[in-house]
């Protein structure tokens, strides 16, 4: 009897195994392996990015953003397909740079996530990824007008902001306007180059840097300068844009950029 009721353990084992290792049809055989844990203030700061970004008004229900895994560079943590304003810590899935799941758990992707992956394969400097429909960025995007810095907050502008135009990147998925693939993802992360953000035309911009507090920072300064370059336009009149030298004296001594990342995550964690 006892060894029936062992050997009927064994199969329903055998089977639950085989269940696991097989999966759905069409899944995945193996999932990447993890980078291991994250500390639990890096994820916070991931979350507070998120609402950051949409309380400044620069993602809506849409738009998304990433930070390098710190302790394995060929992996990325991005929210679920969730609205920014949403998400929780429990919210974050983890990546390998080809843009698969390490462990989805039912969680549903972000469609563009792509984006995040291509851009960091590309550019190992870089550590946040933001993806963004920031609205008054569009009209540069759609226009031969280029997107340059008016306002000191933006003086990282000054190296120019490339537009890439998905139609550019021949491949016949773009014909949706999403960077739903990895192949659209490189063609994207190759225009954006060695700079901290380009626009794609008719949809929004990628903004990147070395930390997600710097990223979020230039995401929404670059939102202010749009607006406040097309005002300065409307005006009328050649414009004194700042300048490459004051553009770079800038990125040497860039202030105190802290006191905005305190002000705008207090304001989105309510504490
Ligand atoms: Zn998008």
């Amino acid at each position: 009897m006892i060894r029936h009721a062992l050997s009927m353990a064994i199969v329903i084992s055998a089977v639950m195994f085989a269940l696991a290792v097989g999966g759905r049809p069409g899944a995945a055989q193996t999932s990447p392996a993890s980078g291991g844990p994250v500390d639990g203030a890096i994820i916070e700061d991931l979350v507070a990015a998120n609402r950051i970004l949409a309380q400044e008004g620069i993602v809506d229900a849409y738009g998304h953003v990433s930070i390098r895994h710190p302790g394995n560079p060929n992996r990325y943590l991005l929210s679920r397909s969730l609205a920014p304003v949403l998400v929780t810590a429990q919210d974050i899935v983890e990546y390998d740079l080809d843009s698969n799941a390490v462990e989805a758990r039912g969680r549903t992707s972000v469609l563009e996530r792509f984006i995040h992956g291509e851009v960091y394969k590309a550019r190992p400097d870089v550590n946040a990824v933001i993806h963004t429909h920031s609205p008054t960025v569009v009209p540069f995007s759609v226009t031969h007008v280029p997107l340059r810095p008016v306002l000191h907050t933006a003086s990282f502008l000054w190296v120019g902001v490339p537009v890439w135009d998905i139609r550019d990147a021949g491949d016949p998925a773009s014909a949706g306007m999403l960077v739903r693939n990895g192949r659209l993802g490189k063609s994207l992360a190759a225009m954006l180059g060695d700079k901290p953000v380009t626009l794609m035309r008719g949809h929004g911009n990628v903004v990147v840097a070395p930390n997600v507090q710097t990223a979020v920072r230039y995401a929404i300064y670059t939102e202010v300068n749009a607006r406040l370059q097309a005002t300065a336009i409307g005006l009328g009149g050649p414009i004194n844009y700042i300048s490459a030298e004051e553009g770079a004296a800038m990125g040497r001594t860039p202030g105190d950029p802290g006191r905005a990342w305190e002000l705008w995550k207090r304001k989105a964690l309510g504490k």
